[in-house]
């Protein structure tokens, strides 16, 4: 029988010497552990490269934490009982009362594992510091406009669980969903339609063509500024993470000829009450998309046939605004009861509505 051992990850100390600029120099009772992505998606940026970074003074930036984790070693920069700057939130508990652990997320990284790695080091400090589960958290829950840790977010609960596991003496074991290609413009492919379809779903109105080109790349950007993302127009592991998250605000569907469902039908009733005439029958057929058209001409928005964010609010708008007044139009009255029909089909014919009325012809 064969006996596999547990692998102990590799622990290397290159402590940030005192007085370095990049760290706040003060002391700390850790009671929080603070979990980052390192948002760094080249080749080689692996957490060797992480400490190199950190021992040559960040660049001059005041940036430092704790640890950097990939899926071979862990670097330590600060003791544990020294404050860092990694949450983003000044002089708060975030910095000054949590430990800060950045999982590398380069090129040619295996995520699953760099991931048990940290849930095994996340424990380990738990035990050591007596720190409660509850107290493991991530950089976003300090500075909630900064989507990080980018590729662990999607997954929370799964990494809590295994730093849970790791806790009581299991080996942690994270699945990571296998990533996406990074997207970059005038990139192809299928890849580049599931980008497109995944920015529709959070209210963008992109031909799904499978080709990255200005008007998508224009969409990322915009995507990445509204995520807290860095806004390079990269695709990568963080962008996608992103992505995929479901879309937060509970707006409409972005619909497009041959869209179907109940949004299509609301669509079509919502352009009937504004005077057009389609059948509701939840399916985006030619008619609705000339209605669409019509619409989008007469309020000045890019007549595309496309149903976005902009087409839905000036359709709320122009039914908000539409005028219940009815102004009735008599048109004529006939002795004869087929020189009304007649004129009624006339008026039809027009594209009106209309009905005949018989009175008794009194006075
Ligand atoms: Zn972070």
């Amino acid at each position: 029988m064969q006996i596999l051992l547990k692998e102990q990850t590799r622990l290397i100390q290159q402590l940030l010497p005192m007085g370095a600029k990049n760290k706040p120099g003060r002391s700390m009772t850790p009671k929080y552990i603070t979990m980052h992505n390192t948002g760094n998606t080249s080749k080689g940026a692996d957490a060797r490269a992480h400490a190199s970074y950190l021992s040559s003074g960040a660049s001059g930036q005041k940036v430092s934490w704790h640890y950097t984790v990939d899926d071979g070693v862990i670097y330590q920069h600060l003791s544990d009982t020294e404050q860092g700057w990694h949450a983003a939130d000044g002089r708060g508990p975030g910095n000054s009362q949590s430990i800060g652990i950045e999982v590398c997320m380069n090129e040619g990284i295996d995520q699953a594992r760099a991931e048990a790695n940290a849930a095994q080091l996340v424990a380990q400090l738990m035990k050591k510091h007596n720190i409660p589960l509850s107290n493991v958290t991530t950089h976003q829950h300090w500075y909630p406009s900064k989507y990080c840790p980018a590729l662990i977010l999607p997954h929370w609960d799964k990494f809590v669980a295994a730093v849970e596991t790791a806790y009581n003496g299991g080996e942690a074991q994270i699945e990571v969903s296998k990533g996406h290609s990074v997207l970059i413009e005038w990139s192809k492919g299928e890849e580049v339609k599931d980008l497109q379809s995944a920015l529709n779903r959070h209210g963008y109105a992109l031909d799904v063509d499978g080709t990255y080109g200005p008007a998508t790349l224009a969409a990322v950007k915009d995507f990445q500024r509204a995520h807290g993302l860095d806004v390079d127009g990269k695709v990568g592991p963080a962008t996608w993470a992103a992505l995929e998250q479901e879309p937060v605000s509970q707006g409409h569907s972005v619909l497009v000829k041959w869209s179907k469902g109940e949004e299509v039908k609301e669509l079509q009733s919502t352009l009937n009450s504004l005077g057009y005439t389609l059948d509701v029958d939840g399916t985006y057929g030619p008619a609705t998309e000339a209605a669409v058209k019509d619409f989008q001409g007469k309020h000045g928005l890019d007549v595309d046939g496309k149903t976005g964010p902009k087409t839905w609010t000036a359709l709320a708008q122009a039914t908000a605004e539409k005028d219940d007044t009815l102004y009735r139009v008599q048109i004529g009255a006939y002795k004869d009861k087929s020189n009304a029909e007649a004129a009624k089909a006339a008026v039809e014919a027009a594209g009106f509505e209309a009905i005949i009325k018989m009175d008794d012809g009194e006075g």
